[in-house]
């Protein structure tokens, strides 16, 4: 039996990351860069005021209090008519360019409005130290035209959108997002808009791999269900086959009615591995598909939900990670402290769901979890604890390793 870290190896081999293509900037967040970004501006643009206030001259107020002619009022997005020369101020507010002649911003709380003299505006400034360049950004201070700002391979998210937009970049390299189709196939399936009739059950698995796959920034198809029946397997699959990925729950076990492996080859699906040495999982089938439109990544995953969901942390998470140029997606496992004593017995490595806190280090809980058929007990955790195969009782505060959910 393949162990974890070699099914994940042979996964790795075949997610290729997908060709970059251009894509408007709204469409990109999440996804990964894959092209250098250089600014085509200077930001600021020009000297900026940094508050509301008034453009002076420092040598003006040496004094800690002045009286100055105001020339002009300069909001954000107007420029300056007039040089600020001694005995003047501008009235500036933030964001505006500072006028010739000044050096320095004395913000609006440190002023009082004079009467006018002959029809001058007049204001009394109060600032006891005014620096030069007080409450001013220099042109440029943030960015330089033709600076570097984003490297290709980095993870595109808000911040990185805005800075995009500041340099005009209104479309960029990226990896595409990529397509992942779901199909739960069983015949005692019903849609969770439907009450199970006897010895039925709802669909947990299609709703979950959709969400699932939804969250690492791929879209989804949601497939509905195939009865265990080769004609409509076949039909429902082919149609799967046009996404990057398909997911297929169910029908990958030892049953009689467990036709998928068989159907795939039909197909001409090529068989990578199938099971793996892991609980729950077990089952997991692999492969890949060369169509016209490229390769498809194709996973059986066990019916059982919390079979499925493990399988698809384990290995489907990484190889999406890996269509999206992303690096970083196989190495979600770190150490972690078990908070209470702990027994595990079992013949494969197994993955049990734990509680991490925000402790430093981090120490995780085994929860009392029924087996793989128990979806509830995982509304309350956070992450997978890895336990090697054979019977072993852990004390508290041994370490274990943990991958978050
Ligand atoms: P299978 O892998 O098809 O043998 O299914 C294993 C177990 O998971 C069986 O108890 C199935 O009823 C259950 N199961 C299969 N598919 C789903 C699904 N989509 N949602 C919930 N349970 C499922
Ligand atoms: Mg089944």
């Amino acid at each position: 039996l393949l162990s974890v870290a070699q099914a994940l190896t042979l996964v790795l081999e075949h997610a290729k990351p997908k060709a970059p293509a251009l894509t408007a900037l709204r469409e990109t967040l999440g996804l990964v860069l894959a092209e250098e970004v250089v600014s085509d501006i200077d930001s600021p643009p020009h000297d900026k005021a940094t508050v509301d206030g008034y453009a002076v001259i420092t040598a003006d107020l040496v004094a800690g209090h002045a009286d100055l002619g105001v020339l002009e009022e300069v909001a954000a997005g107007q420029l300056p008519q007039k040089e600020v020369s001694p005995g003047f101020a501008t009235r500036v507010m933030t964001g505006a360019p500072i006028p010739r002649g000044a050096d320095a911003m004395v913000m609006i709380e440190r002023a009082e409005t004079l009467p006018p003299v002959a029809g001058q505006p007049r204001v009394l400034l109060r600032e006891t130290t005014v620096a030069a360049g007080q409450n001013i950004m220099r042109r440029g201070v943030a960015l330089r035209h033709g600076d570097h700002v984003l490297s290709a391979g980095c993870e595109i998210r808000p911040i990185e959108i805005g800075v995009l937009a500041e340099v005009g970049r209104a479309s960029v390299r990226v990896y595409p997002r990529s397509s992942v189709s779901v199909l739960a196939t069983g015949d005692e399936l019903v849609s969770c808009n439907r009450q199970p009739g006897p010895g039925q059950i709802r669909n947990i698995n299609g709703p979950l791999l959709v969400a699932a796959a939804l969250r690492t920034g791929a879209t989804a198809i949601d497939l509905e269900i195939a009865r265990d029946e080769k004609h409509e397997l076949r039909e429902r699959i082919e149609r799967g086959l046009q996404s990057d990925v398909l997911l297929i729950s169910g029908g990958v076990s030892a049953g009689v009615l467990d036709l998928a492996p068989a159907v795939l080859a039909v197909i001409g699906v090529r068989q990578v591995f199938h099971k793996v040495d892991m609980k729950p999982g077990k089952p997991l089938w692999f492969g890949v598909y060369e169509g016209e439109r490229g390769e498809t990544l194709v996973f059986g995953l066990p019916g059982n939900p919390v079979s499925g969901l493990v399988c698809f942390e384990l290995f489907v998470r990484p190889a999406l990670g890996r269509l999206a140029g992303k690096d970083q997606e196989t190495h979600r496992t770190f150490v972690a402290e078990l908070s209470v004593p702990f027994t595990h017995r079992g013949d494969r490595p197994t993955y049990h769901p734990g509680r991490l806190d925000s402790s430093q280090p981090p120490r995780v809980e085994p929860l009392a979890w029924q087996g793989s058929g128990d979806l509830q007990t995982l509304t309350r955790a956070n992450a997978l604890i890895h336990f090697p195969a054979g019977e072993q009782s852990y004390a508290a505060g041994l370490e274990v390793d943990v991958s978050r959910i």
